[in-house]
This record gives C-alpha cells, structure tokens and sequence, in this order.
C-alpha cells in the first residue's frame, strides 16, 4: 500500500475538534491558496525546507498504520478525558491513498479513538462516502463563494467544494464550518451573507462556525522553500466580532479560532 507523507504531528491540540486532540497533517493538496500558511502541505512528496540556521531538512515523513495508531494511543486518556481523538488534516487528507486513510481511521475506532476530518472538501466524493462510518465529524473549509474568484486565488474553481458540501449535509454527516477571514477579500457582511443564503438555499446543516482569522505566521517558509507568496490583510477585531454577532444572530454557535 502506498504510503503517504504527513508532515507534522501535533498533539495537545485543541482547535481541531472537540476535546483534546492529535492532529495528523498529511502532505499534499490539490489547491494552490495564496494565503497557505503551510506550503510545506501542498507537494504529495517530500521535500525539503532550509532551517532557520540554514540547514536543509527533510519534510515529509511516512508511518505504518501500526506505528501511527502505537503513537496515538500514547494520548488516549486525555482523549477520554476531554472527548477529544485524532483529526487527519492536511494539505488535503482526502485526496491521499483511501485504502490507507480508511484503514487508519478504522483502526483507530477499533481501538475507541473518535476521528474527525479536516477538508477543504476538494475531493472525490466516494472518499467521503469511504471515510465516513469511521469518522464523527468533519471541519469544513468554505473559502471563497465567487467561483471565478476561487479559481483566482486558490488556482481551482469552488464547484465540487460546494457539491461535497450539500452532499455531506444530505448524508447526515456532523459538519463544523471553518472560514478563513481576510480583509478586502471574504471578512464583510457582504460576504456572510452570501454564504448563509446559499446554506439556507441548498438547506445544508451545519452545527458550528468556526472564524479562522488570516495570518502571516507561514511567509518565512515561502522563502526557506524558494516560493514566493502574496502578503493579505488580517480582518479588524471590530470585523471579526460583526462576523461573529452576524452568525450568532442566525443562531449558530460560532468562535474565532478553531
Ligand atoms: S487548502 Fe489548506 S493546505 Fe491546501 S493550499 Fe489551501 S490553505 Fe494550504
């Protein structure tokens, strides 16, 4: 089975999910955001990043499924404490090898870790439909509603984002929005809107929000990988409390951060 590259692995996490969690990212993405604060995620393969003091390091390590779930377990009681358990994140966990992810996300319910994912949500939806008797909820990216704007920004229209979406609601699943919030781009009211009627129309369920606000913690890595990146606005508190008094008025538990 072919196995794929997670780039991180980080525990203790409490923004990924319910409860204390392990957040697994795994490398590699079929979108290009210009905002990523991880461009270490977006190659499926692994590469490597210059350190701060200029060392070349490998990024990108692979894991059997045994070793990953002997890992995991070491956390387990925080996890039963907290009604936390592992999130496979990414880059994009959905677009990687499913007969490994499944097979990990089963294995961790046989041995009672709860999992949830992590999506942008561009992906194949029979991954999805794999993944989810093994899965208690997803956290969901919404970044864009203006297709061509998507496609602009993120180099991929937001087509098969927004039909996951509707179809995931329409299989029960639990979903978390998560939005990321940049100023000038998708922070307004305007923008709210847009995205509450479009849920309302397409009678999508969600069971939270979470307000991801944009910031520039990932620029350095850009250049430690030789890319280049475009510098965003971070959203004003006083928008980022109109978001969230704009959802919370529609009656949605919603937090900044998360
Ligand atoms: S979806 Fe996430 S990981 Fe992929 S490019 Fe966008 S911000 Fe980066």
């Amino acid at each position: 089975m072919e196995i794929p590259y997670i780039f991180n692995i980080q525990k203790f996490s409490v923004h990924d999910g319910p409860g204390i969690r392990t957040t697994l990212f795994f490398k590699g993405c079929p979108l290009r955001c210009n905002w990523c604060h991880n461009p270490e995620s977006q190659s499926y393969a692994q590469e490597f990043i210059l350190t701060k003091s200029g060392k070349s390091e490998a990024v990108g390590k692979q894991y059997t499924i045994a070793q990953l779930v002997k890992e995991l377990e070491k956390d387990q009681i925080f996890y039963e404490q907290s009604g936390g358990g592992v999130t496979l994140s990414g880059g994009e966990v959905m677009t990687q090898n499913m007969d490994y992810i499944e097979a990990l996300a089963k294995k961790l319910n046989q041995v009672g870790i709860s999992v949830w994912i992590d999506t942008c949500g561009e992906a194949s939806y029979d991954a999805f439909k794999r993944i989810q008797p093994y899965v208690e909820g997803f956290l969901y990216d919404l970044k864009l509603m203006d297709s061509k704007a998507h496609e602009h920004y993120i180099g991929k229209d937001n087509h098969r984002i927004l039909e996951n979406l509707k179809q995931l609601s329409r299989d029960n699943a639990h979903i978390r929005l998560r939005l990321i919030q940049i100023d000038g781009l998708n922070s307004s009211e305007t923008s709210m809107l847009e995205i509450y009627k479009w849920l309302q129309l397409n009678q999508v369920r969600i069971e939270a929000i979470n307000l991801l606000p944009y910031h520039e913690f990932g620029r350095d890595k850009y250049a430690r990988l030789n890319r280049q990146n475009d510098l965003f606005c971070k959203p004003t508190a006083e928008a980022l409390e109109s978001a969230q008094a704009f959802w919370r008025l529609k009656g949605y538990p919603v937090a900044i951060g998360g």
